[in-house]
């Protein structure tokens, strides 16, 4: 049983083979996934994309699009988080790697997603990218449930988060050669904080890395985590499932 917790089926990379991507993913036993939608223009498609499969949704203007944050698209957004299969909000927060939108735009509109979250009660997925001190200071005091996405920090930072009772979620990124830190992150994440995800079409796991990346990979990712923690696959695929249900509640 596995929960792809993060990607982004609503774009255009699966348009061709929606269904077979789909397919493949129930194949590899990958029973529920989350998708995420970034931008006022992709939330109508991934709602529907949850619908037509059985399952679930996230939507927010992602760090990178919060330039296009304005009073009125953000009332649809709280419209939308009404529907019943979404199941959280993100994701949202910083980039200080690409500035796609600038500091200033990027705080405000975590701020905002942050408030909307804890009103709705709906869980908060968060992108931090080399921005780990304005994300943590953020979050500070937060009253609903976080899980910091495709983290990409070392253990400090990930004790941190720990100790503000966050989840943390690892992509294909902790496969790589080249991740020993994250590697040594992944070590140390109590079994009941821990989620995987694949933020499909990025970041493929080992074998199929430079490849466009599908839901069905979770499965290597998984298996690489359970191998460096030292626990049975199966056993540790199923407590992170678990993981997942009691995150999207
Ligand atoms: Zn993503």
């Amino acid at each position: 049983m596995l929960f792809d917790t993060h990607c982004h089926l609503a774009m255009e990379d699966f348009d061709n083979d929606l269904d077979e991507v789909v397919k493949r993913a129930r194949d590899a036993n990958v029973v529920n996934l989350c998708v995420i939608g970034t931008s006022p223009s992709d939330w109508e498609k991934s709602v529907s994309i949850a619908k037509r499969f059985g399952f679930i949704c996230s939507l927010a203007f992602s760090p990178h699009d919060s330039k296009l944050l304005n009073d009125e698209n953000f009332e649809k957004l709280k419209e939308f988080t009404n529907l019943k299969v979404v199941k959280a909000i993100g994701e949202t927060g910083l980039d200080y790697h690409y500035f796609l939108s600038s500091k200033e735009e990027q705080i405000k509109s975590f701020e905002r997603h942050i408030e909307l979250a804890e009103k709705k009660s709906l869980p908060l997925i968060i992108h931090s990218r080399d921005s780990y001190l304005d994300t943590i200071s953020t979050l500070k005091g937060v009253r609903t449930k976080v899980v910091i996405h495709s983290f990409t920090y070392g253990i400090k930072e990930a004790e941190e988060f720990l100790k503000e009772g966050f989840f943390i979620s690892f992509s294909g990124i902790v496969t790589f050669k080249n991740s020993s830190l994250i590697q040594e992150s992944a070590k140390i994440i109590p079994e009941d904080k821990i989620l995987y995800e694949t933020d499909a079409p990025y970041l493929s796991p080992v074998p199929h890395r430079g490849k466009r990346c599908e839901p069905a990979f979770v499965k290597e990712t998984a298996q690489f985590l359970s191998t460096i923690r030292g626990e049975d696959v199966k056993i540790f695929e199923e407590k992170s499932s678990n993981n997942a249900n009691l995150f999207f509640s």
